[in-house]
């Protein structure tokens, strides 16, 4: 499909929706703002990585907990996060959770692919980047994309 020019909040809460059932137990708090111009994209890759990193949000939070998505701007980078309350990612496994296949779940409920598609979508499709931050009881995948005129 070819790009088209999205509001990031409009997928944002598409994909929210499909997570609806699945995160009853859970806080979902939207820090959106809304003055975020539409960019070039692909919207229906953008999607699949706000899939990957929920669906990552919700396990790791399991039964109670806050998912908190926000946006924001930094000069001409539009900034999605998607922060959770759930344990965190070990320091020892921080390096590797981006390579193909490297799962911590049990056989059957990760493939490990969730984070290598995602980091290939917004890398290489998108010339934006991925940057994560994670204590215990809170953890940040932050996406960068680029605000451009351009094709992505
Ligand atoms: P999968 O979800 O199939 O395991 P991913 O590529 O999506 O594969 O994630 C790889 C690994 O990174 C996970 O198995 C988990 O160990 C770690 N991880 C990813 N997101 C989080 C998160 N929000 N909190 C804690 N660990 C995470
Ligand atoms: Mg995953």
């Amino acid at each position: 499909a070819p790009y088209q020019v999205v509001d990031v909040h409009e997928l944002l809460d598409a994909t929210l929706v499909m997570f609806r059932v699945k995160s009853a137990g859970v806080r979902v708090v939207k820090e959106y703002d809304r003055s975020l111009p539409s960019i070039p994209a692909y919207a229906a890759e953008l999607n699949q990585v706000w899939s990957n990193l929920i669906d990552n949000a919700l396990g790791a939070i399991g039964d109670a907990g806050t998912l908190t998505v926000r946006t924001g701007r930094l000069d001409d980078q539009l900034i999605v996060e998607i922060a959770d309350t759930g344990p965190g990612i070990p320091e020892e496994i921080r390096p590797r959770i981006f390579e193909p296949f490297f799962t911590t779940k049990p056989v059957g409920e990760g493939t490990g692919l969730g984070l290598d598609i995602s980091y290939r979508i917004v890398v290489n499709k998108h010339h934006g980047d991925v940057r994560v931050s994670s204590v215990p009881g809170n953890t940040v995948f932050r996406v960068l994309l680029p605000i451009s005129p351009e094709e992505p």
